[in-house]
């Protein structure tokens, strides 16, 4: 008998599950609160990098338009405003991409659709969650919005915050030249912020998203209270003034009369996310199971760019066990649980790590930072691991395995390469 999914909610959770669950001969219909045709008016709704593991998976499932050869990235540069100024560039093994999501999710919903799966157009509520889930196999839930974030309760062990950790600040800008090689830019201002530069497909082409991750109290929190509805050229003056000082090599590279936002006043968000990790399922009133899938499970801060990559691996996995099980009680829960968990959680304490270690100068952090600077391999293999979290816990998860991460990789890039070559 075929199997029926229901899920509610079509972000990039909803969307790629949606679309792998219509690839394995699986019944899907999405339930979400947006047409795709309502996307191209609304506010920018984030700013996502999808590592090159994520654009592999749309290569999977078919749904990969923007091909990493036009609009890829290609590393990370790293700039870090310590009174000597390092700056440090690391490869990635295979290009990364960032679309603009409003262009990006109502193209994948309309794979969905055009490949039979089933949409339904309205805003669900909490208490609409049991009947729903009468027409379907099993129920996932793909949005974390009111109360289907509570219905999942949260894992204090592993959601150390009860509030946002930055005052973010973020939009698409025209205007930025771009550097020589098409890369994101980190830039860390210690004591006041970071900030991710993002070459990201929008509308009218290529553009930069700024992530201005802001530190609560410091001389860079103005810009995500500043409006820029109130008064758009005051507002682009205070940005200005304020890249010149904290990331003064993004500032050199802005031509003046040009910086804006670059499709108009929607592409700005400003607020904060309280990191928190959810419990995987819950039990509806009638009795049955219901899976959390995305941020509904797991929201981090953006810094990292690893939510809806996670999101994205986790899609997958819930997919794979979704085909391979035919019951969808507690033991499947925990299957599915125990398969995404070392991804969903790693992200999620690495995340959580930066934001601690770069709001207080965390000398294992720096000795780290200064190590990778001074060699290409080491910076290199941090930067591909952005799509590997758990790679990135194994490094950071102590400050033993920061030193020996660093300490192992100096010890064998000393070999002499007449020995290795002949070994
Ligand atoms: C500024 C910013 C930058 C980011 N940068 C990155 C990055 O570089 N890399 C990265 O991996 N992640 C990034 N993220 C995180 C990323 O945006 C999320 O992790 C990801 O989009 C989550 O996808 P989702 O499908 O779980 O949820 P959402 O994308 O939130 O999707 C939820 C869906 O549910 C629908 N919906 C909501 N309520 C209802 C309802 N009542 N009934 C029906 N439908 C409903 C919505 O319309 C939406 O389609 C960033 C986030 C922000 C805020």
């Amino acid at each position: 008998m075929v199997k029926r999914i229901g899920i509610i909610g079509a972000g990039t959770a909803g969307l790629q599950l949606g679309l792998y669950l219509l690839q394995n001969g699986v019944e899907a219909k999405l339930f979400t609160d947006r047409r795709p045709e309502e996307y191209a008016g609304m506010r920018l709704l984030n700013t996502v990098a999808h590592h090159h593991v994520t654009v592999e998976r749309e290569d999977l499932l078919g749904c990969n338009h923007w091909p990493s050869d036009q609009y890829g990235y290609f590393g990370h540069y790293y700039y870090v405003g310590t009174p000597q100024p390092l700056e440090f560039y690391g490869n990635l093994e295979k290009p990364s991409r960032a679309v603009d999501y409003r262009i990006y999710q109502p193209r994948l919903l309309e794979d969905f659709i055009a490949r039979g799966g089933q949409v339904e157009y309205a805003p669900v509520a909490h208490e609409d969650l049991s009947t729903i889930s009468e027409q379907f196999d099993l129920l996932v839930v793909c949005t974390g919005k009111g109360p289907f974030g509570q219905m999942f309760s949260p894992v204090p062990e592993s959601s150390p915050f009860d509030r946002p950790q930055r005052a973010l600040c973020v939009g698409l800008f025209k205007g930025i030249r771009e550097p020589e090689t098409r890369a994101v830019t980190m830039f860390f201002s210690p004591g006041a912020g970071e900030m991710i530069e993002i070459p990201t497909l929008s509308f009218g082409g290529m553009v930069n998203a700024l992530v201005m991750e802001n530190h609560v109290g410091g001389d860079l929190e103005i810009l995500a209270k500043t409006k820029y509805d109130d008064d758009p050229k005051a507002f682009i003056a205070l940005l200005l003034e304020k890249l010149r000082k904290h990331y003064p090599t993004c500032a050199a590279r802005i031509n003046e009369d040009e910086f804006d936002l670059a499709n108009g006043p929607l592409d700005i968000l400003q607020g904060g996310v309280t990191p928190t990790v959810r419990n995987s399922y819950a039990r509806l009133d009638n009795g049955r199971l219901a899976v959390a899938l995305g941020d509904v499970q797991a929201v981090v801060d953006p810094v990292l760019g690893q939510g809806a990559n996670m999101a994205s691996y986790a899609a997958l996995v819930l997919g794979q066990a979704i085909v391979a099980e035919d019951v969808f009680d507690e033991r499947f829960m925990e299957k599915v649980d125990a398969a995404r968990k070392d991804r969903v959680l790693c992200a999620t304490r690495w995340t959580n790590y930066m934001l601690d270690g770069l709001g207080n100068l965390s000398p294992d952090l720096l000795n780290f930072i200064g190590a990778i600077s001074q060699n290409p391999p080491l910076v290199d293999e941090f930067t591909e691991n952005f799509n590997y979290p758990e790679k990135q816990w194994d490094c950071f998860s102590s400050a033993e395995r920061t030193q020996a991460w660093v300490a192992t990789r100096l010890a064998s890039s000393t070999v002499d390469p007449q020995v290795a070559a002949a070994e």
